[in-house]
This record gives C-alpha cells, sequence and structure tokens, in this order.
C-alpha cells in the first residue's frame, strides 16, 4: 500500500510519537486502567485526533486515511491505548461534529481535538448489541426536552467522559424509526456510570456500565434531528470500522516484527529457528495476511475520504478481513514465540488479548457479511 507523500510523513510523525510517547506509557495505562490527561492531550497536540475537525474549531479537516494511520500507528503500541482517544475523536466527537448544533461543535470540538475533552457513545445495552433498533432505553417527551431511562453496557470512556452521545427510542413503536441520539453533559442528574468491567485486553482503556435515571436533556441537545439517530449511528459505524480494522493491521504489523526478530534471534537445533522452511512459510501466510489486510484497509478509507459508492461494501470487507486477518497473524506470532508468548511480560501477549475484540466491536464479524451478502440474494 503506498501512501501519498503528506500521508507517509504523518505516518512517520505518528510512528515516532508512538515510540517516544506512548511505549513508555504502555505498562502503567494496562494497571491504571486508562491513559494519563497529559498523554492524550500531547495526542491533541500532535493534531492526532482533530483530523474530522473543521479547522475553525481547531482540527485539520476532514481525512479518513489519516485517522486510519493514527488506529494502525498507536495499536502497534497497545490496543487500549488506541481505543479511548480513538473513540472520543472519531465515534462519539464525530457525532457532535457531524449531526450536532453549532453550539455543540463550539462547546466540544476544539476541546476533543485537543485531547482535553473526553466523548464516548453509548448505544449498546446488555439486551441489544449488533441489532441496534432493538434497542429499549426510553426517551419520555417532558416539558421542553426529554427524560432518558435506560441501561447501557460496554461504554468505552464512560467514567473518563465529559459528554456521552446517547441513543434512546422516542417512538419505541417504529424500531429503527424511532431511535434519537441525545447529547448528555456529565455531571447531568440521574447519569451514573458502573466500575470499570475487567476485560481479557484493551485493559488501558475505560470500559463501564452507564445508567440513565430519568436524566432531563433539553430539547436544543438532540444530535441530527428527532428520531434519526439509527441512520447516524450507522454513517458513523463507516469510520469506525475502519478504524478497528486499522487497529488490526497495527497489532499485525507489530507482531509481525516481533516474530521475525524472534525466530532470528533463538537458537535451537544447531542453528536458529528461521532455519526451518516451515517456519519461514509460517512468515510468509502472515505477511500475506498482514499486506492484504493493510491494502483493503485502506481502499475503504480512501473510499470514505472520496465519497466512493462502494465504500459500504469495502468498509465490511476491511473490518471483517483485517480484524480476522490480524487474530491469524498474532496467533501465528504467539506460536513462532513459544512459551515466552504465553508470559505476560512480553508484549506478544497483550497483543493477542488485544486483538480479539476486533471481531466482536463495532459491528461482528457476522454482521459485515451479512452486509456483503445482501447483494448475492
Ligand atoms: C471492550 C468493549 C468496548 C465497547 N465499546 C462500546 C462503546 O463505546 N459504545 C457502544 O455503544 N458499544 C460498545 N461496545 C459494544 C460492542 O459494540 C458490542 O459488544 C458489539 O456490537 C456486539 O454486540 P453484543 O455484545 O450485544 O453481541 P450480540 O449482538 O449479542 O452478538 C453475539 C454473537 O451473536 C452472533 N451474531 C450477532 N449478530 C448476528 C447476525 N446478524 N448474524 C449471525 N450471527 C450474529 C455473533 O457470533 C456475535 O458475536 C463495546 C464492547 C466491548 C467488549
Amino acid at each position: 500500500m503506498t501512501l501519498a507523500p503528506e500521508h507517509r510523513d504523518f505516518q512517520l510523525m505518528c510512528r515516532a510519537f508512538t515510540d517516544k510517547q506512548v511505549r513508555p506509557a504502555v505498562a502503567q495505562a494496562e494497571t491504571d486502567g486508562r491513559l494519563t490527561d497529559e498523554l492524550w492531550r500531547s495526542m491533541g497536540a500532535a493534531g492526532m485526533l482533530g483530523l474530522m475537525t473543521p479547522e475553525e474549531q481547531g482540527g485539520s479537516g476532514r481525512d479518513q486515511v489519516a485517522v486510519a494511520i493514527v488506529a494502525e500507528e498507536l495499536a502497534r503500541a497497545a490496543g487500549g491505548v488506541a481505543i479511548g482517544p480513538l473513540v472520543s475523536a472519531y465515534m462519539a466527537g464525530t457525532h457532535i461534529i457531524d449531526n450536532g448544533t453549532d453550539a455543540h461543535r463550539e462547546e466540544f470540538a476544539e476541546g476533543i481535538a485537543a485531547g482535553e475533552k473526553i466523548a464516548s457513545i453509548a448505544v449498546t445495552e446488555p439486551g441489544a448489541g449488533s441489532d441496534v433498533a432493538g434497542l429499549i432505553t426510553r426517551a419520555v417527551a417532558a416539558d421542553d426536552g426529554y427524560r432518558i431511562t435506560g441501561q447501557k453496557m460496554f461504554i468505552t470512556n464512560a467514567g473518563l467522559a465529559d459528554v456521552l452521545i446517547v441513543g434512546a427510542k422516542t417512538e419505541p413503536g417504529r424500531g429503527h424509526r424511532g431511535i434519537t441520539t441525545f447529547l448528555v453533559r456529565a455531571g447531568t442528574e440521574g447519569l451514573s456510570v458502573g466500575k470499570p468491567l475487567p476485560k481479557m485486553g484493551w485493559r488501558s482503556s475505560d470500559t463501564r456500565e452507564v445508567i440513565l435515571d430519568n436524566v432531563f436533556v433539553p430539547r436544543s441537545d438532540i444530535v441530527g434531528g428527532l428520531n434519526r439517530g439509527f441512520y447516524q449511528i450507522m454513517a458513523a459505524f463507516q469510520l469506525e470500522r475502519v478504524i478497528l480494522a486499522a487497529m488490526g493491521v497495527g497489532h499485525a504489523a507489530e507482531a509481525f516484527e516481533l516474530a521475525i526478530r524472534h525466530v532470528r534471534d533463538r537458537a535451537a537445533f544447531g542453528g536458529h529457528l528461521i532455519d526451518k522452511q516451515s517456519v519461514r512459510h509460517r512468515l510468509a501466510t502472515m505477511e500475506i495476511d498482514l499486506d492484504t489486510a493493510r491494502m483493503i484497509t485502506y481502499l475503504a478509507a480512501e473510499q470514505l475520504r472520496t465519497g466512493h459508492p462502494d465504500a459500504p461494501r469495502t468498509v465490511a470487507k476491511a473490518k471483517y478481513h483485517a480484524a480476522v486477518a490480524a487474530a491469524r497473524v498474532v496467533d501465528d506470532a504467539v506460536q513462532l514465540h513459544g512459551g515466552s508468548g504465553y508470559v505476560e511480560e512480553g508484549d506478544i501477549a497483550r497483543h493477542q488479548r488485544d486483538v480479539r475484540i476486533l471481531r466482536i466491536g463495532g459491528g461482528v464479524d457476522e454482521v459485515q457479511l451479512d452486509i456483503l451478502s445482501k447483494a448475492y440474494a
């Protein structure tokens, strides 16, 4: 995959930033279950969080390819460190930028791009994940606004967020046509979050349950129009899926490099592991997985950037293939590391834990296949 010169320069900047500022912070962030505010703001200052934010709000415009680069490079260090800022800037913040009012953008866009404010997107519920239309959180018209009651599950940044974008049913009888998204500020009466959920991976990200108990939201904090929420959530999934695919590319790239280094160094059978043809064949299949995942992911990002009509199908292919291929590459890298791949002190075990969620979050594998397979009927 050949990047345009400006994207290549940006990639080099992101890689240098990750090496210098992110990698040294990973171990502590994994223990703390979050990044420091300082690291969050450094990402903002480096221009990594304002790539979908208009220039007048402190961003650099709209560039989905650059967003994919940030996702890939941060995930090379750790998925958990990457996902919090990516959710804030490009999964929740983009709802405000694309669908919010001028007042919403004025209040939040610049702060999110600077890494000074944190946003969450709260759609999933205990009873509704893939089936977004099945969510039951209810928003009832009251006074000059709505009162929201419901429970959200697995919400990234929930314990850190200054603002949450919440999906709720405004007309329950209308299925997906009855969902509206609301902007809910932290500290609003009736809004609370659970304890951080212990997770298999993404340990440096904050994931919690969110409870809304009769939370009042003024009409002015509807994001993007009454009953338009489902369509906004589906539109936002496009970039979200490219980000998750690009994170897969980052994990696979890192695991591939770690595996090559290990098999070259590891003495065995009077030589080194690299001397075994079957080991080199395994590396070759890993490289094929890595390259194909990267190609389809950046094609999807480029199609989103240019508004290509094939973008939704390419995004589904990228999300599916990159997540599955990355899981294979990382698993192969663990295998090539032997016992040292299974203990926690090395990076490879963390990549193994972090990569698994990519086949689930932002639309499970099966949802991507559903999107593609509709064309065959
Ligand atoms: C760490 C983490 C962070 C998350 N962050 C957020 C967040 O910030 N905001 C948010 O709103 N959500 C978030 N989520 C939720 C995530 O998006 C959902 O977990 C995901 O969409 C899957 O939904 P589910 O867990 O309800 O699984 P389900 O929808 O119940 O699916 C379970 C399984 O059923 C099968 N299945 C589902 N649909 C189909 C289908 N159409 N055809 C065939 N088989 C199917 C698949 O095997 C699937 O894996 C997060 C989840 C995790 C674990």
